[in-house]
């Protein structure tokens, strides 16, 4: 078992005390497409003990460019249930949860209360509230990622620690767009995301806790953006608003 993952129980921060946490550890990995990709094989290859997935989309001949977790076989099939094949494969010392469901504001505090910290692997603003919302009011952190084109966008969120995702963007909610995607770039974001993960259940500083790293694929240049909490935020209060 610890022969699975003694490349990274090396690393000094790590160890088997490390191993162990992630063992212990549930993540809940929100979307099972193309940041859903490799957050799912970065945490499941890290041996994150319990893995929830949850997205209601089915896999298209569309999502392949970048969804590389879906095989052509998987055409029309759940996406939950294609990536929970392939983690099972994969590694079959974790537990993982298929959950074929979209996240509303009806069943998001019934769903990520059962875990400890929640990767966002979304495409779209109301999904993105739905959960800010409801990880603030449970205290349970969360990472986003987002992408467009050549150009990515990462932040961790620890609620009342950090700024949430309103102070960040507002709660007006920007009209629904489909980005254009390109699977490098998906997966630097996702690797980001699950590095943001790894680093807050081992315990260690996360850097991106209350930043927003922006990443430019054309210049190939990152960038980190110091988040600020808004005055009386009306999600999480803007607590530290005088900061
Ligand atoms: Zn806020």
């Amino acid at each position: 078992m610890s022969d699975r993952y003694s490349r990274q129980i090396m690393i000094p921060e790590f160890g088997e005390d490390g191993q162990q946490k992630l063992h212990d550890a549930s993540v809940l990995v929100i979307g099972a497409g193309g940041l859903g990709t490799t957050l799912i094989y970065h945490l499941a290859a890290a041996g994150i003990g319990t893995l929830g997935i949850a997205d209601n989309d089915i896999v298209s001949l569309s999502n392949l460019n970048r969804q590389y977790i879906h095989f052509e076989d998987d055409l029309g099939s759940l996406k939950v249930v294609s990536a929970a094949e392939k983690v099972r494969k994969f590694n079959s010392n974790i537990q993982v949860f298929p959950l074929a469901t979209a996240i509303s504001k009806d069943n998001v505090t019934e769903i990520i209360s059962q875990y400890d910290i929640v990767a966002l692997a979304v495409d779209n603003a109301q999904a993105r509230m739905i959960v800010n919302e409801a990880c603030v009011n449970l205290g349970i952190p969360f990472v986003d990622g987002g992408i467009n084109g050549f150009v990515g966008t990462s932040v961790f969120i620890n609620p009342h620690e950090t700024p949430c995702l309103a102070c960040l963007y507002g709660t007006e909610l920007p009209p629904e767009e489909r980005f254009s995607s390109l699977s490098p770039v998906v997966g630097t974001i996702a690797s980001i995301e699950a590095t943001s993960v790894i680093q807050y259940i081992l315990g260690l500083d996360v850097p991106l806790a209350g930043e927003l790293l922006y990443y430019d694929a054309h210049t190939a240049e990152f960038e980190r953006l110091p988040m600020k909490f808004k005055k009386n935020c009306p999600i999480c209060g803007g607590k530290r608003a005088n900061k």
